[in-house]
């Protein structure tokens, strides 16, 4: 039986393996149209490759995908963190989980993650087609035939789309397989990109830009309401960060642009609450007296930052603290507490994944085949599934790949 892989990203390289691993004697045709395996697993997580989670409690591991959790359930427990961060150490790469609970090869170096399929595939039954770019898909009897670019066909019995999202396209994820699941019956949902910093229309951030806060708590409205706290930063051209790619993520359906800004409030004090603010600056106005504001500022935020907030809020720096009134206290605290920026777009092209996808009402979640066309698998990013930052895109990608390699390698 011959089984075709398209896209040799994560999802594609863990099914190929997994099949190899089950069944040796399986003929899997690996396909990629780049020129090597796994462009955009290299580059990830900065070029160390965020292999995965440190996080153990599945349910709270679900938790971090906006979209996709719940069908990730059967998979995610049959090949979960552990056993991804196992797998790797098996086959040769050690890891670590820094603090944040982020895994990583030791090395920081993603070549190694894809390494170790190129080394598990030398001289397997796996055969590597790198440079063969594959424009469609029919169902041809009880298989399928993949077509390429070049005019060459493969007849296969069995096919696994593994052809990513359409996020950071120069790296071969151009969303083809969207159009491929299509024309053999699929719908394909709504897509957006998620995980992206934001661009704001004020243009102060640039002023701190770089300044970053361990964590803040950022919120926002639509028709529903939206928060999440973590670590932040200003930027150039607006705000980044894990919770600014956590927010994107829960708000890539929503609609702001330049004409319908989204009012982002940042609160770069989340442990303490607005009166307790309020009286940190007091305590600290009373104790220093004959400084100067903008100098008392200073014992609270970097200076960047408390230049910004006295032009934003008119204040004159060189008052003598012990001039400062109650109600410019009042003011400096709530906007500390509720920073106002409007949001009037995303870093284009610069999002780390597409929210959206292969719908899942169509794909069997415990053996991620086709519920309309047998024989055909998914797995990866082309399905409707996304997550946080932090390990967990490519955690997915590894078990739906893990289960689709299984159920398509069964019963040969
Ligand atoms: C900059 C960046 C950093 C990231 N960092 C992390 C991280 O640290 N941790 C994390 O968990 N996630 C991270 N992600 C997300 C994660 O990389 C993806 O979610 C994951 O790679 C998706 O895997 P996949 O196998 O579905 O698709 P991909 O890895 O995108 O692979 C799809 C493959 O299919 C090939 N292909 C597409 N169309 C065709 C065709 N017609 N013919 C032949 N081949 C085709 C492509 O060339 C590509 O190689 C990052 C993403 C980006 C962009």
């Amino acid at each position: 039986m011959k089984i075709a892989i398209v896209g040799a990203g994560a999802a594609g390289l863990m099914a190929a393996a997994t099949i190899h691993e089950h069944n040796p004697k399986a003929e899997v045709f690996l396909i990629e149209k780049n020129n090597g395996l796994g462009k955009k697993v290299i580059i990830s997580g900065g070029g160390r490759c965020n292999v995965t989670t440190g996080l153990r409690d599945i349910r709270e591991v679900l938790s971090k995908y906006p979209r996709g959790g719940k069908f990730l359930n059967s998979v995610m427990r049959r090949f979960p963190p552990e056993a991804v961060y196992d797998w790797f150490e098996a086959h040769g790469v050690p890891l670590k989980i820094e603090d944040d609970l982020r895994a990583f090869p030791l090395s920081n170096d993603g070549h190694d993650i894809v390494g170790a399929f190129e080394r598990l595939f030398d001289g397997s039954n796996v055969r590597v087609w790198l440079n063969r770019h594959v424009v469609k898909i029919e169902k041809q009897g009880s298989g399928y035939r993949v077509s390429f670019k070049d005019g060459e066909t493969l007849d296969v019995e069995r096919v696994i789309l593994t052809t990513g999202g359409q996020a950071f396209r120069h790296t071969g994820s151009t969303g083809d397989g969207y159009a491929f699941a299509e024309s053999l019956g699929h719908s394909v949902t709504a897509l957006a990109p998620s995980l992206n910093s934001f661009f704001t229309k004020e243009s102060w951030p640039k002023d701190v830009s770089g300044l970053s806060f361990e964590k803040a708590r950022l919120r926002t409205r639509f028709e529903k309401a939206y928060e999440f706290t973590g670590p932040f930063l200003f930027t150039h051209r607006g705000v980044s960060g894990p919770a600014v790619f956590a927010l994107s993520s829960l708000v890539a359906f929503e609609t702001y642009d330049a004409a319908r800004p989204m009012r982002l409030l940042i609160d770069i004090f989340p442990d303490l609450s607005e009166e307790a603010l309020i009286k940190k600056i007091e305590t600290l106005l009373q104790a220093h007296g004959k400084k100067l504001l903008g100098t008392i500022l200073d014992f609270l935020m970097s200076k960047s930052l408390a230049d910004v907030v006295c032009r934003e809020l008119q204040l004159d720096a060189h008052t003598r603290a012990a001039e400062v009134s109650k109600k410019e206290m009042r003011r400096l605290a709530a906007w500390l507490k509720s920073i106002p920026l409007s949001v009037v777009g995303r870093g284009a092209g610069d999002e780390f994944v597409t929210a959206g996808g292969v719908d899942l009402a169509d794909v069997d979640p415990r053996t991620m085949e086709s519920k309309i066309s047998p024989g055909l698998y998914f797995a990866g990013e082309i399905l409707d599934i996304d997550g946080f930052t932090g390990g967990f895109n490519l955690q997915a990608s590894w078990a739906a790949g893990r289960a689709a390699g299984e159920s398509a390698s069964e019963g040969m």
